[in-house]
């Protein structure tokens, strides 16, 4: 492609993109397809010949956005709601264009400081001691699969060289993380080979918390049957209700314990940007490593997660690892570090291009401003179920996801029948509202109940919107439960 039509097709992308975001609202936010659909208006077999920009362009249009649901839609509420931003998507086409493969440092110099510098920045917004190093992996699951990998190490069992299988000499080592902590930390146990049974879920309060006097006397059971507790993942900002764990005493446990800290704060963390938001990571100084995902709620495209430790040493040991064919023989190798052995990846992307875009442009005053305006609307939306008979909070609001459900009364029903009506009512509740188009909610289940949840965190959506889903919601519950909800 000559570069005279490249700039042709650039624009024609960049005027597309433009676009998409001006009329995002007006598509449906949930695909509108069934499984199978799009293969369906694919063709089976690769192009023999290639075709022009304009073609492919145009296909995009007619067989890939009706097959998408639109996660920058401003109704879009579900799972843990997140945007791209424009200096980001700048930042995505900058960094294809120069396609490093940030392996060492010297492939890729740029790659490796703007890491280091972009990660003390946000080291620095969200108030985490110098002690603390940054780096990028792609998503949280892989963030705390190496943190728990470095506390491993941390143990000194020779399982880099030995490996844990048909050891004898092994005793079950303990992960320990609150029944609420997200399903990342059950695949890292599983992918580290040390199995599910190693993970010992511990038990929450009422607002979903890990209980640290329940903790400690698992980890007391635990040494009395022989095994070997080492490490604790606490949450800040649980998936199913953004519960926020009591770090300041798991910390105190960890430190008595000399047991690994490790701070899942994939969601919640960015919110610490906010002066007023800052305690939320209260403890978290104390932790050995610390997970947040800017790609959740720091306006950054997927994907790009932060894993910020004060043991890299432990990192460094667990997955060091230099064939010949990469050594570097100048001098800088004191001087620099090269990402790639921090982790399973030898090539990585130039990710923090984008993150350091997303930060110079918004600043910590307009991230904040953002966030601090998804809080408030998700705390005004809570304020509509105090004062509406038949619906019920689930969980308290501390940042900008909501809990709740339809709870209309019925006489002469058993708990269980009561249960069962209630949870195929919410569910239908859900279904008429994402068929609606304008929104899309997701559920969890909290004490065994259905339960729907609004999470608030794209770029572009307004109180407007969260009004909008409030009066569909009611719509629904008013077709569906006239009796109820009439
Ligand atoms: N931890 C928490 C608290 C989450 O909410 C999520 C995803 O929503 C994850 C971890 C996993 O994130 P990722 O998709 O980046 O692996």
């Amino acid at each position: 492609m000559s570069a005279e039509e490249f700039r042709r097709h650039g624009r024609a992308v960049v005027d597309w993109m433009a676009d998409y975001f001006e009329r995002v609202e007006q598509l449906p936010v949930l695909a509108q397809v069934e499984p199978g659909e799009p293969i369906s208006k694919l063709p089976a077999e690769p192009p023999e010949s290639g075709r022009p920009m304009e073609a492919i362009l145009a296909d995009v249009d007619r067989l890939v956005v009706p097959a998408l649901t639109h996660w920058s839609h401003p109704g879009f509420f579900a799972y843990f709601a997140t945007s791209t931003s424009a200096p980001g998507i700048f930042g995505e086409m900058l960094s294809a264009a120069f396609d490093v493969k940030a392996l060492l440092w010297r492939g890729a110099p740029a790659a490796q400081e703007l890491e280091e510098v972009t990660l003390s920045w946000l080291r620095q917004m969200i108030g985490l001691p110098k002690a603390f190093s940054g780096i990028i992996y792609d998503t949280a699951s892989v963030s705390t699969l190496h943190a728990i990998a470095a506390a491993r190490e941390g143990l000194d069992l020779r399982v880099r060289e030995d490996g844990m299988s048909g050891r004898a000499d092994l005793p079950l080592l303990r992960v320990y993380a609150s029944e609420q902590a997200h399903s990342s930390v059950e695949k890292c146990v599983i992918t580290l080979g040390l199995g599910q049974r190693s993970l010992r879920k511990v038990p929450t309060d009422a607002e979903f918390r890990m209980d640290p006097a329940a903790l400690a006397r698992a980890i007391e059971e635990d040494r009395a049957a022989g095994h070997l507790p080492f490490c604790v993942v606490a949450t800040v900002g649980t998936t199913s209700t953004s519960s926020i764990d009591p770090v300041p005493a798991i910390a105190d446990l960890c430190g008595r314990e000399r047991l690994w800290l490790h701070v899942d704060a994939a969601y919640a963390g960015s919110a610490a940007v906010v002066p007023e938001l800052r305690h939320i990571l209260d403890g978290s100084e104390r932790a050995d490593s610390l997970v947040l995902n800017p790609h959740k709620w720091l306006m950054t495209p997927f994907d790009l997660s932060v894993l910020f430790t004060r043991r890299m040493d432990l990192l460094h040991r667990a997955f060091s690892l230099v064939p010949e064919y990469l050594r570097t023989l100048d001098r800088e190798q004191e001087a620099v570090r090269n990402h790639s052995e921090y982790g399973i990846q030898l090539g990585r992307r130039f990710r923090a291009l984008k993150f350091w875009m997303v930060l110079r442009y918004f600043g910590r005053d307009g991230l904040a401003a953002r966030i601090r305006e998804h809080c408030r609307l998700a705390r005004l939306f809570a304020s509509w179920f105090e004062a509406a008979p038949g619906w019920e909070l689930l969980a308290p609001v501390p940042l900008s996801l909501v809990c709740f459900r339809a709870c209309p009364p019925r006489d002469g029903e058993t708990a269980d029948e009561c249960a069962a009506r209630l949870d195929r009512l919410n569910e239908q509740i859900m279904h008429a509202v994402n068929a609606s188009g304008e929104a899309f909610l997701s559920h969890t289940k909290l004490h065994d109940c259905f339960t729907l949840r609004l999470a608030v965190g794209n770029i572009r959506t307004t109180e407007q919107h969260v009004a909008r889903v409030w009066q569909l919601l009611r719509e629904a519950y008013e077709r569906l439960d006239p009796a109820g909800g009439g």
